[in-house]
């Protein structure tokens, strides 16, 4: 049996977890919905999605653009098996009533606020407590590069406390309003930045602080990142730790990769599509230990960490796999690692 998944929401999100699911053996794209018939739109069409009008109302402008539409987004959510929701910040909550109507279980993204769905999730942390959950949260791309990081960490050697930097990308490639333009914007100004708390909807007794700044840039974020941690394991075994996670890639010294720049290029030479790196990139040198203090640098691609924790969270809400089994499945399918 072949999963049926929706998609309600095909933006920079939605797009790239669509792909991901058709990529997977036992999952199958049931139609994603559009709110208007941009690029994305003709992109579904395109890649042989049944597209769906997210709004009744406007459904009209579809065949105004001649892009021929599957029907309207409940009949999407009746026909799916889960629907990712990938609508803006805020909407995904707006939509809830809608996949309560039909029974369908939903994964939300992490704009949205913790308390719309029963469980926030990150597969390597927490897969087992979204297994039959009707609502989950897939975290933010922020928050899925720190989870993935902490949990190995706190399993092999226990954790203090984390304080992390993060330096933002102003906005998306796509996202031509957004900024800065040329600042250096702490952002917020007064501490604690929201993914500290937003950590914690993973591991609620996590002791963390986080900095947030935004820079103008598109490519990724960085994370300037400190553990005091409960042990003094030396650098190098923290690295083969690191190492040994299949969604973080720990940069070797010799690939002379300076930043987020050459990162994404390396990307885009080994034909990623869309240059995507769902994996953490950590500098294999910034690796450090000063006694019990664990520094690193870490790159998070904002628009598709996501994606193969989306793949997943499908398989928890519908109990089709174990944690191992969906992501050794959805690593398989899609080629994480290098
Ligand atoms: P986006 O604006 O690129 O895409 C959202 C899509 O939803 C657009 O195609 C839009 O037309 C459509 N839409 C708007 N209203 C809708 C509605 N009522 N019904 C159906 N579709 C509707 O946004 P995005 O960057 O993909 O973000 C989606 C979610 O993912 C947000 O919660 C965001 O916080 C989260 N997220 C974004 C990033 C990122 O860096 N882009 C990373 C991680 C998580």
């Amino acid at each position: 049996y072949m999963l049926q998944v929706g998609i309600n929401g095909y933006g920079t999100i939605g797009k790239r977890v669509a792909d991901a699911v058709r990529a997977q053996p036992d999952m199958e794209v049931v139609g994603v919905a559009k709110t208007r018939p941009n690029f994305e739109a003709e992109g579904a069409v395109e890649n042989g999605y049944p597209l769906y009008a997210a709004i009744e109302e406007r459904a009209g402008r579809f065949d105004d653009a001649g892009i021929e539409l599957a029907g309207m987004v409940e009949e999407l959510v009746e026909a799916a098996d889960v629907i990712v929701d990938a609508c803006p910040s805020g909407i995904g909550a707006d939509n809830k009533s809608l996949y309560d109507e039909y029974d369908t279980p939903a994964l939300y993204q992490g704009g949205e606020d913790a308390s719309v769905a029963d469980t926030s999730f990150n597969a390597r942390a927490n897969y087992d407590e979204a297994v039959g959950a009707q609502h989950v949260r897939v975290v933010s791309c922020n928050t899925t590069g720190l989870s993935r990081l902490v949990a190995p960490l706190r399993e092999e050697y226990g954790v203090e406390k984390v304080r992390a930097t993060l330096v933002r990308r102003g906005g998306d490639p796509a996202q031509t309003g957004r900024g800065p333009i040329n600042d250096i914007v702490p952002n917020p100004v007064s501490l604690p930045s929201h993914h500290g708390p937003d950590v914690k909807t993973i591991f609620p007794d996590l002791a963390i602080d986080t900095l947030g700044l935004k820079v103008p840039a598109t490519l990724m974020h960085m994370h300037s990142i400190n553990v005091s941690l409960e042990a003094e394991p030396d650098a190098e075994e923290v690295r083969e730790l690191l190492e040994r996670q299949s969604r973080i890639f720990v940069i070797p010294e010799h690939m002379d990769i300076d930043g987020a720049g050459k990162l994404k290029e390396f990307a885009m030479d080994r034909g990623r599509p869309r240059g995507d790196f769902w994996e953490n990139c950590v500098w294999g040198e910034s690796v450090s230990m000063e006694g019990n203090d664990l520094y690193l640098f870490q790159a998070i691609h904002q628009e598709s960490d996501v994606v193969p924790e989306n793949v997943d969270a499908i398989r928890a809400v519908t109990n089709a796999a174990d944690a191992e089994e969906s992501i050794e499945t959805t690593n398989d399918a899609l080629g994480i690692g290098f």
